[in-house]
């Protein structure tokens, strides 16, 4: 799978208290790419989902794992059938590794040897986020409190 290739991707998903929903993905993160990639954040439903009916959901890590199962579109699509943003993007990551089928992708445990982070808001205002791989943070931002860093839910512990 190659060398250790940095992201720098990042997803804003926020909701208002009318219910108003937005969100936006920053692209050009992974490091090296060949020349004419595109990536998860420039696609629709990929690295970024907004439904005003439901809420919103981003993607950063390994755009082209995001792509194959429609990432943040998934997560949405959960979140309306009563997902909780949380469940939702980790329900999201089991799909992301049953699809990942390429050997040099999986470790001898049949883990992904990338990272994929998945971010999400519903319309009361409820946030969650789900890594592959424990020890990553998102930011939650609320109105009249300090910006906080929480730990993202996850599938597999890092060992050290
Ligand atoms: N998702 C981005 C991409 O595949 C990488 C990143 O998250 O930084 O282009």
């Amino acid at each position: 799978y190659g060398p250790v290739r940095p992201t720098g991707t990042i997803n804003l998903c926020a909701v208002d208290a009318r219910g108003r929903v937005g969100g936006t993905t920053t692209t050009s993160g992974l490091a090296f790419k060949m020349p004419g990639r595109v990536g998860d954040s420039p696609l629709i439903g990929c690295g970024l989902f907004v439904d005003g009916e439901v809420g919103a959901a981003g993607a950063t890590g390994r755009g082209e794992s995001v792509i194959q199962i429609a990432g943040s579109h998934t997560i949405v699509e959960l979140m309306r059938r009563g997902s909780g943003p949380a469940d939702a993007c980790l329900e999201t990551l089991h799909r992301l590794v049953r699809a990942t089928r390429v050997p040099d992708l999986l470790d001898e445990r049949g883990r992904p040897r990338f990272n994929v982070t998945l971010y999400a808001v519903n319309l009361a205002g409820e946030v969650g986020s789900a890594a592959l791989w424990s020890g990553s943070r998102y930011a939650v931002c609320r109105s009249g409190s300090a910006p906080q860093l929480q730990d993202c839910a996850f599938l597999y512990r890092k060992e050290a």
